[in-house]
């Protein structure tokens, strides 16, 4: 039994559409699913990838309306790292993020940018092994769109210590000096820990919430046991509509998810619409008048850009 690489990212935004330009326009994502937070239905949810949003391509975000902006400091992910095919994709993407108005700035096999919270992204040339995870934007050539997610970097107090319960208990590979590689059967991804600097940690909008591993469905529960047999706090399992979630806290401090490969995204709305309309979960139905009313309508710009074709 081993963990299928990434499942997805979570993160905090305090303005919905700006994220969903910066995103699902600059970066070419694909806005897969709106919806609500399941446990606070008064916030969007917001789920980008690849076409179809598959794991491992799934990058969310919560919004809390003009949230202050957060900093990352000790137990929290800093760093989000987005694979890309080749050292020209990296030029392609500076000279496109420039103009756009972000602030690029290109290392030696990278490219790092602020996402419009402040979130530190870096797109690096994926290493290989990963099959690519892309979405389709007008504006960006195939053979420089992102391919997925590759890795994230975490701050912890003793970062080139061994984490026994990551290699023992999750499968991961210790490559030393707080680097680490989860290696599932199709994908993999690199995990590691930075010093934590000096600062008192602040959740905010910029700010991580939580990361989840993916499961294969038939594992899940035996996942669950096999934290709680090791000593962890674990939750019980939670239907998030999309998939199968159980939530811990790793050592460090840093929330890990474990969640299902299936269902996914398709399972309440058409392929060719996925994150145009606003979903709700049953038990939140009832709110939808309310919540039509209460959340900042958010355009999704694959939608709008077929409207602007048949006008
Ligand atoms: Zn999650």
């Amino acid at each position: 039994m081993r963990l299928e690489g990434l499942h997805h990212i979570t993160m905090i935004t305090g303005d919905a559409q700006s994220n969903v330009a910066f995103y699902a326009d600059v970066l070419g994502l694909r806005l897969v699913k709106k919806t609500v937070n399941f446990d606070q239905p008064s916030a969007y949810h917001l789920y980008f990838g690849d076409e179809t949003g598959a794991p491992g391509s799934i990058l969310t975000w919560f919004e809390f309306a003009g949230a202050q902006r957060g900093r990352a400091g000790l137990g929290m992910i800093h760093t989000l790292q987005l694979g890309v095919p080749s050292a020209a994709a990296l030029d392609f993407w500076e000279s496109r993020l420039k103009a756009k108005g972000a602030n690029p700035r290109r290392g030696e096999t990278s490219l790092h940018v602020d996402d419009p919270d402040g979130l530190a992204l870096e797109l690096v040339v994926a290493d290989g092994g990963n099959p690519p995870l892309r979405a389709e934007h007008p504006d960006v050539p195939a053979e420089h769109a992102v391919t997925g997610l590759e890795g994230a970097r975490a701050y912890a107090a003793y970062a080139s210590v061994t984490e026994g319960v990551l290699t023992e208990v999750l499968g991961f590979t210790h490559l030393g000096e707080g680097e680490y590689r989860l290696d599932g059967e199709q994908r993999h991804f690199h995990w590691a820990y930075d010093q934590a600097p000096d600062v008192n940690p602040a959740p905010g909008s910029g700010t991580v919430h939580h990361i989840a591993w993916a499961s294969r469905d038939e594992d899940h529960l035996v996942w669950q046991s096999r934290i709680a047999e090791a000593g962890g706090y674990v939750t019980d399992v939670k239907d998030r509509d999309y998939f199968h979630a159980i939530y811990f806290r790793e050592p460090r401090g840093v929330l890990f998810e474990i969640a299902t490969l299936s269902p996914g995204f398709a399972v309440d709305e058409a392929p060719e619409h996925l994150g145009e309309a606003l979903r709700l979960p049953p038990q939140h139905e009832h709110l939808r008048a309310e919540l039509e009313q209460s959340l900042i309508p958010v355009v999704n710009p694959r939608a709008a850009r077929r409207q602007e074709q048949s006008a």
